[in-house]
């Protein structure tokens, strides 16, 4: 069995916006980043010795603008078709996120805001329909597409075999990667407590590290426990909504 390499490629800042190439047998990008960024990936790729036009296959972790913002460039550019959820074809096929942004906190509400964050991206058609659990022994790599709904109903992560899980927006680092290592959520999440339970099942398959699309790598252990106290968080606020709703208020 051949060892899959994860290399983050910093799309914004060091790592405040995150593609990734895996490198296996053959080489695949996940996520291609905030529109304009193509030519950015690219030229990482190239960089790490990786013929561009070689590429086997770009994954999309979900439908957010700073994730296939240029997927639709990249694919022009390396050739490599594209892979993305069913249940987040709308926003591919339009180029526009599913409005509106659902904040987890004060983070997300300010960022909601963001005008960049309402832009259209360039449309396009997956050349890969993900529907379930798929494969990616024929694109090169040892690893696994899985469906990770809850941050957006199509939101999948990959799966290597060596334990690696390159995770998109299922967890993030504290304020979109300042605090390296400490796992938050991302500022938005179209349904928490789903996301929250892909999180724990993946964390159930007990991988090795957690490589996400805003920070730095984080560690299994750290991210159990905060997503234990994330449970409670979310478990305490829905029994308080249904207060309200028996009060009458
Ligand atoms: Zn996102
Ligand atoms: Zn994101």
């Amino acid at each position: 069995m051949s060892r899959t390499k994860i290399i983050p490629i910093p799309v914004l800042g060091r790592h405040a916006v995150n593609a990734y190439l895996l490198l296996g047998r053959r080489p695949v990008v996940v996520d291609a980043g905030t529109p304009g960024s193509a030519r950015t990936i690219h030229d990482h790729i190239a960089r790490h010795g990786v013929d561009p036009a070689d590429l086997a296959l770009i994954v999309i972790t979900h439908g957010h603008i700073d994730h296939f913002g240029s997927a639709a460039e990249l694919h022009r550019l390396t050739g490599a078709p594209l892979a993305g959820h069913v249940a987040d074809l709308g926003p591919y096929r339009t180029g526009r996120v599913r409005e509106p942004y659902l904040p987890t906190g004060p983070m997300g509400r300010l960022m909601a805001r963001n005008r960049k964050l309402h832009v259209q991206a360039e449309a396009f058609e997956p050349d890969v329909l993900v529907k379930g659990e798929t494969d990616l022994a024929d694109f090169g790599i040892e690893a696994r597409i899985m469906p990770t709904p809850g941050h957006t109903a199509g939101s999948v992560s990959v799966l290597t075999d060596d334990g690696d899980l390159v995770a998109g927006d299922l967890v993030a680092n504290s304020f979109m990667g300042l605090i390296p290592g400490k796992p938050a959520n991302p500022p938005f999440h179209d349904d928490p407590r789903r996301n929250l339970a892909s999180l724990r099942a993946m964390l159930d398959l007990n991988p090795r590290a957690l490589h996400i699309g805003h920070g730095t790598a984080l560690d299994p252990e750290r991210v159990r426990r905060w997503a234990t106290r994330e449970q409670i968080r979310l478990d305490r606020r829905e029994a308080r909504g249904r207060l309200h709703v028996r009060s009458g208020g």
